[in-house]
């Protein structure tokens, strides 16, 4: 599907939408006082609001962002949301209580669910995706989605994300401008499951990677970052 995108409302608008109105007070992330589209929260002139366009995934993706990530205009994995909405959902971390439309999610036995966060039993992608081909359920991929030490944290004190298969990726270097690695090798959320997409061969990577790059060029240009520069923190 390569329809041109016009904005609707995805899995990440409804969140940020609650998540605003949960807010007790404005959100000081630089750049607070910039003039955003609504949509993309890109400052005004660089929005992207064009430049999405929707296509199919061989697997369901699931957000679960810091409250704080959800935001920052600077979060990736919202781009998931706009070139894939009928495969992504997005919720926000809770250490104790995941949201029930998770469990249910998590519960589903028509599922394979797994968690892309390194680990010494992490397998790769082609691999769960040949599983779960097998046992004729769907792959449904969880990105935490956060600060790497937020996504540290969220894995470490959430026990219910334990039982899960983990899914690593083979190693490669972050183009994103925006925020540090915390150390090489480290991605952003949508680099993630870029590497993921493409480890499958899946169309959708080309389609969300030249999304990320646009994003990636415009929010440069908005900070006046020449695209050479990439030490940006955040
Ligand atoms: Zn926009």
């Amino acid at each position: 599907m390569m329809t041109a995108f016009l904005p609707m409302e995805n899995a990440f608008h409804r969140l940020r939408h609650w998540r605003l109105q949960q807010a007790t007070r404005p959100f000081n992330a630089r750049g607070a006082n910039i003039a955003r589209c609504p949509h993309c929260q890109m400052g005004q002139p660089f929005c992207i609001c064009d430049q999405a366009s929707q296509h199919e995934s061989p697997v369901d993706w699931v957000l679960l962002m810091h409250s704080e990530e959800i935001l920052k205009p600077t979060n990736t994995g919202r781009l998931l949301a706009d070139v894939l909405p009928e495969h992504t959902w997005a919720f926000c971390w809770d250490r104790t209580a995941p949201p029930a439309e998770l469990v249910q999610l998590l519960e589903d036995p028509h599922r394979l669910c797994a968690l892309v966060f390194p680990g010494e039993q992490a397998r790769l992608a082609p691999d769960l995706a040949a599983e779960a081909a097998h046992s004729q359920r769907r792959l449904t991929l969880l990105l935490l989605d956060g600060t790497w030490k937020q996504a540290r944290r969220m894995c470490n004190r959430s026990p219910w994300l334990n039982q899960l298969a983990c899914l690593a990726l083979p190693p490669s270097q972050s183009h994103y401008g925006l925020r540090k690695a915390a150390h090489t090798g480290c991605l952003s959320t949508v680099e993630a499951a870029i590497g993921v997409l493409h480890s499958l061969q899946a169309p959708a990577a080309a389609a969300l990677a030249d999304y990320f790059a646009v994003f990636n060029q415009r929010y440069m240009a908005s900070r006046g970052i020449r695209p050479d520069y990439t030490a940006a923190a955040d």
